[in-house]
């Protein structure tokens, strides 16, 4: 009997829009796997022990699944026959199997199915979560695919939808250097080595003069049995190569690879920027985007300016609560910043202990001290939830405009005297540098 691993009554109307389908018999294993999925996607699980109830199942509730988990064998479907159902519904799907050979492995291969697991190791649970993390992921990310050869750009575009991301075909460089430009969302090329107009050393190289490979990669892929074609690619900035005719599993792993460092990259530099406590921005990253908003503002004739927010008698919320209720106290405000701040083209960073960054880009003096004034008054208002006790706190701004001279450092030293003048005149107030 079908039965949702969350332990709903099947009867219960199932909403969510991503869903995930474990086609598997053995009941034990079923629930090990589906409870582990759960945890770690976060997603409701459909869990089906037969063919037959696979059919139900698929036919009786109209939304689709995202994912199929899909054992080979089912007593009622000796040959992969749930297999070809989910396929033949367009349901993406990993297919796990106790046994395992090289006959098994092509009879799997034959069908658009986006990996297999052998069911032969400690790490298979985990291995089926992480291709199925993978795949949900591979949603998200959009692959250029450049070959002046319909049939192999229609066969490489589908080996990709079938591994989930979105793809973009091109058949020229030109083509492919002026869909790049225009679409950042793309994060990976696959480039064919012979084209007429420009061959993808070329079109490779003149990725790289614009694009580093922290921000976009480029796999080279040629039937060429020249192995020198390989080093061509690389030589030229590329991060890898792809023999063709193309082994599905080695095209898989290679692309994945390559966007999990991107996704490592990207985990890196967001730890390098912020700041663990609150999440916000740190003052690095402050510093190191701040100039170039200034200057994209006066590009535009206009001003800019920038505030410095200082908690008022912070360290008597430290002495009479203690340092942890203060490091929550500090998140909520933070996040109480960020929400009025952020989405509006501010940038708003913590440089400090208790001292925070606004930079208004395009916003004069005025202005800013408008905005500032607002912030402040709505943190008097606030009553902060800290450890089930309310609690509130003011804060004191100092604002400075940045004109045409002086440094973002002098800018600071300006707006930080201005936050000086602010606490000496009472604080819970904004003043703004002469
Ligand atoms: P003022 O109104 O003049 O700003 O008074 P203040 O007490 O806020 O300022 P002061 O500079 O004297 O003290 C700042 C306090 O902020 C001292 C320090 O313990 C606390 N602080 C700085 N960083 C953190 C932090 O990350 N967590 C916690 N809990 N406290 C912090
Ligand atoms: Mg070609
Ligand atoms: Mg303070």
């Amino acid at each position: 009997m079908a039965y949702r691993a969350t332990g709903r009554r099947q009867s219960e109307p199932i909403s969510e829009e991503l869903k995930i389908l474990l086609v598997e018999d053995s009941r034990t294993y079923a629930l090990a796997l589906s409870r582990r999925l759960e945890a770690e996607l976060r997603l409701p699980i459909v869990v089906c022990q037969s063919l037959n109830e696979l059919h139900e199942v698929v036919t009786e509730d109209r939304a689709s699944f995202t994912l199929a988990v899909v054992d080979l064998n089912l007593p009622d479907a000796p040959r992969g026959e749930a297999i070809d159902f989910t396929v033949q519904r367009r349901i993406p799907t990993i297919v796990h199997t106790a046994s395992f050979d090289i006959e098994t492995r092509n009879r799997i291969m034959e069908r658009d199915v986006i990996d297999y697991v052998p069911k032969d190791s400690a790490f298979t649970l985990e291995t089926v979560v992480t291709t199925a993390r993978r795949a949900l992921s591979n949603r998200q990310t959009r692959i250029l695919v450049v070959d002046d050869t319909a049939a192999t750009r229609k066969l490489l575009s589908h080996m990709l939808k079938v591994q989930q991301y979105q793809v973009v075909e091109v058949e020229s460089g030109e083509e492919a250097l002026s869909l790049i430009q225009d679409n950042p969302d793309i994060r990976l090329v696959v480039s064919d080595y012979y084209m007429p107009d420009m061959d993808g050393y070329e079109l490779t190289r003149r990725i790289r003069r614009q694009f580093a490979s922290d921000r976009l990669r480029v796999i080279g892929v040629s039937s060429s049995s020249d192995r020198m074609v390989s080093v061509g690619f690389l030589k030229a900035g590329a991060n890898d190569f792809i023999s063709m005719p193309f082994i599905p599993e080695e095209l898989q792993c290679r692309i994945a690879s390559n966007v999990e460092t991107l996704e490592q990259i990207e985990q890196l530099q967001s730890l390098a920027s912020r700041d663990s406590l609150t999440g916000l921005f740190n003052r690095r990253h402050f510093f190191a985007n701040a100039d170039r908003l200034v200057e994209e503002a006066r590009a535009k004739g206009r001003a800019s300016a920038m505030a410095i927010l200082d908690i008022d008698d912070f360290k008597r919320l430290n002495d009479s609560h203690g340092h942890d209720f203060g490091d929550q106290a500090l998140a909520k405000v933070a996040r109480y910043l960020a929400q009025s701040v952020e989405g509006n083209g501010h940038l708003l960073a913590r440089i400090g202990g208790e001292e925070f960054a606004i930079l208004f880009p395009g916003l004069n003096a005025k202005e800013a001290l408008r905005l500032s004034d607002h912030i402040r008054l709505d943190i008097s208002h606030e009553t902060l939830l800290v450890d089930d006790q309310q609690v509130t706190l003011t804060v004191s701004i100092g604002v400075a405009e940045i004109d045409g001279q002086g440094s973002l450092d002098q800018h600071l030293v300006a707006a930080d005297r201005a936050l000086y003048v602010a606490k000496r005149e009472g604080r819970n107030c904004v003043r703004v540098a002469a």
